[in-house]
């Protein structure tokens, strides 16, 4: 069987188990080969798709809004652009200026925006293109800081509380791995963007995946023994309950003000 029917075999293997076509889907797109994968198979195989991109501000993302634009419309998917400078302000600036990690405070912000705006949609699922590589990444993360609270959202299905405030997060490439979505986008030709986003070196993420890939770590048997864990960290950690409107956006938050209004520094 060739590399492109083997490949899309694994996906739709996975994506019948998370997806059905009675669902309105919002896809995540960035401009990157894993979500616009995801999309185009999405597109393909007849599901009901709309797309979104957080257009973040940077120089570097006017390439990638153009990209997914055409992308969409190569598909007949209808995308909606999202200027996160209007929403709240420069993310540069709220990089600079909160003393967290670059991709922590953009995570914060894309997630906070991505949710909302599924929520305004109206979808049953928001999808991304997290890939194996990002999910073994994830977990080795948590492991060296300790955080079995950050491991609940880890997996195919994020999250682990079904709540009105949260639209469900799906990954349907958690299984496979980054070079060979690398290797497909560009047998497909997709138009997209391989560079690493320019903000993201100082990150203690970009420092796990090098020892990651320097060491040759086995990414599916470090996921597949958490996978083991998972339930175990759920029933014991399991933050339902804890969860409430945040004052300032009444978005989900574990406090009494959520993570993006206290990086925004909205006050009431
Ligand atoms: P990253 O955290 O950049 O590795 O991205 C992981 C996934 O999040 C991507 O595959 C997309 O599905 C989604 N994503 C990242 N950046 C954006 C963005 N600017 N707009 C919409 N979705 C995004
Ligand atoms: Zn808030």
């Amino acid at each position: 069987m060739s590399f492109i029917k083997s490949f899309e075999l694994r996906v739709k293997r996975e994506v019948e188990r998370l997806l059905s076509k009675r669902e309105r889907i919002m896809v995540a797109v960035s401009g990157g080969k894993d979500s616009a994968t995801i999309l185009y198979l999405l597109s393909k195989w007849g599901y009901n798709v709309i797309a979104v991109i957080i257009d973040l501000g940077f120089k570097h993302y006017k390439k990638h809004v153009s990209n997914v634009r055409v992308l969409c419309e190569e598909l007949g998917v209808e995308l909606f652009v999202v200027d996160a400078v209007k929403e709240v302000g420069s993310v540069r600036r709220l990089q600079l200026i909160n003393g967290k990690s670059n991709c922590y405070t953009c995570g914060v912000i894309k997630r906070w925006l991505l949710n909302r705006k599924a929520k305004e949609l109206r979808v049953d699922k928001l999808v991304t293109g997290h890939n194996l590589d990002d999910y073994a990444e994830s977990v080795l993360m948590n492991v060296l800081m300790n955080n079995h609270q950050a491991c609940l959202s880890l997996g195919p299905v994020a999250g682990v509380i079904s709540s009105d405030l949260f639209v469900q997060r799906v990954k349907p490439l958690s299984y496979i791995s980054e070079g060979d979505i690398l290797t497909y986008a560009k047998l497909k030709g997709f138009r997209i963007s391989y560079d690493p986003c320019p903000y993201s070196s100082d990150a203690f993420r970009r420092e796990v995946m090098d020892l990651m890939r320097l060491s040759g770590f086995n990414f599916s048997n470090i996921v597949k023994y958490f996978e083991r864990l998972k339930p175990l960290i759920v029933s014991k950690f399991s933050r339902k309950g804890l969860l409430r409107e945040c004052v300032i956006c009444g978005e989900a938050s574990k406090g009494v003000v959520c993570k993006a209004c206290q990086l925004i520094g909205r006050s009431h």
